[in-house]
């Protein structure tokens, strides 16, 4: 097979959903503690982040993505813990790409570094960039990111892929009820004549440590009620069948907007995503209980390919459809070792 060409071949899980995408968390490590995420009582200094033997290197990476190409593999997202403070990261794009032009790469980062990278970035290849910010208030960023880093580090680095016309940014932002919901509006006038895209995620019950309950959801409904009452948004509907946000349109200003409903609209029956977690590991959901040791396997020299096409071929997860009936004391993997 000619890099050039991504293959062919399909992959199927017992749901009839086909191996498509993958995200890579390249460190479990972060600069921000975001409530939702990683609250600092919990990732606090006695928190063992991973070690640097216990990482994949960038040459495994890239030999876990060459096996994930022969079963089909079209998109990589790679994210974290906030992936721009591994050393280097716009290298792993750069041999990635190089590797596979028409694989699509994304990025899912805080921004606090991207500044300082926006241009290497580009340079190297990345076709996709996604950037989490969840208010525009310096108070609001500050206690909901946990973070001494100023909001205006953030907005710097927005404006930076800006500058440079990256063609593909999406602004991740996570509602929490009565916390932020009043930044929606704000939000939206903000990034009304910039060149991207806002998507609006429901809160959701991911890891351990965030003390998730549904009374904290502000669900699409609520998000569509808050902006109509303002706004003419309607729905265009999701741009490929696999994406997790539903777009919407603004009547008059054409603004495109974007709403991750997760929890109150689930959409699993449709999910192709599969997850490298930091200590090499893979995982069939964002709400998984188990990895499968591929990184182990590799280090053995063994055949990973063989292994992820066994794993996704077992696969029946639909978490988020089945929720209710999960309610269980097994630990889920943490967010920051599987990526959003
Ligand atoms: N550090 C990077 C960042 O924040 O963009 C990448 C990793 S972060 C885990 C990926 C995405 O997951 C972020 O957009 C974040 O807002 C989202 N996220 C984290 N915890 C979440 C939760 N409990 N519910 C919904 N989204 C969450
Ligand atoms: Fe870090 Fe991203 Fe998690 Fe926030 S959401 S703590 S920035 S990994
Ligand atoms: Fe995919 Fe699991 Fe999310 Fe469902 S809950 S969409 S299977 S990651």
């Amino acid at each position: 097979m000619s890099a050039n060409k991504l293959s062919d071949n399909i992959v199927i899980d017992k749901l009839g959903r086909n191996l498509q995408d993958l995200r890579i968390s390249i460190t479990d490590k972060c600069n921000f503690r975001c409530r939702y995420c990683m609250p600092r009582e919990v990732f606090d200094n006695n928190w063992e982040f991973l070690k640097r033997n216990e990482l994949l290197t960038y040459e495994e990476i890239l030999l876990v993505i060459d096996s994930f190409i022969k079963l089909g593999l079209k998109k990589v997202r790679l994210t974290g813990g906030e992936p721009l403070i591994r050393k280097d990261m716009h290298e792993l794009i750069r041999i990635i790409k190089n590797k596979y032009p028409n694989l699509e790469i994304a990025l899912t980062t805080n921004g606090s570094l991207l500044s300082h990278y926006s241009q290497k970035l580009k340079q190297a290849g990345l076709d996709r960039i996604t950037i989490s910010l969840d208010s525009l208030e310096p108070k609001l960023f500050e206690k909901m990111n946990d973070t001494k880093i100023p909001i205006t580090q953030v907005l710097d680095g927005i404006k930076s892929v800006c500058d440079l016309n990256f063609k593909n940014i999406k602004i991740n932002c996570v509602i929490k009820k009565g916390l932020n919901e009043n930044q929606i509006i704000p939000l939206i006038e903000y990034f009304k004549n910039k060149n991207v895209i806002l998507r609006f995620i429901e809160y959701m019950d991911v890891g351990n440590s965030n003390q998730w309950n549904m009374g904290q959801v502000f669900t699409k409904e609520d998000i569509i009620k808050k902006i109509n009452s303002k706004y003419d948004f309607s729905l265009i509907g999701r741009e490929k069948r696999s994406d997790v946000a539903e777009q919407w349109i603004e009547k008059n200003t054409n603004q495109k907007i974007e709403i991750i409903s997760s929890i109150s609209q689930p959409f699993c029956s449709n999910c192709t995503r599969a997850r490298l977690s930091s200590d090499g590991k893979l995982y069939t959901c964002l709400f998984a209980f188990k990895g499968f040791d591929i990184k182990k396997i590799l280090r053995e020299n063994g055949d990973i390919t063989t292994k992820i096409k066994e794993v996704w071929e077992q696969r029946d997860d639909q978490f988020s459809e089945l929720r209710n009936e999960f309610i269980t004391s097994q630990k889920k993997v943490e967010m920051s070792y599987i990526g959003g």
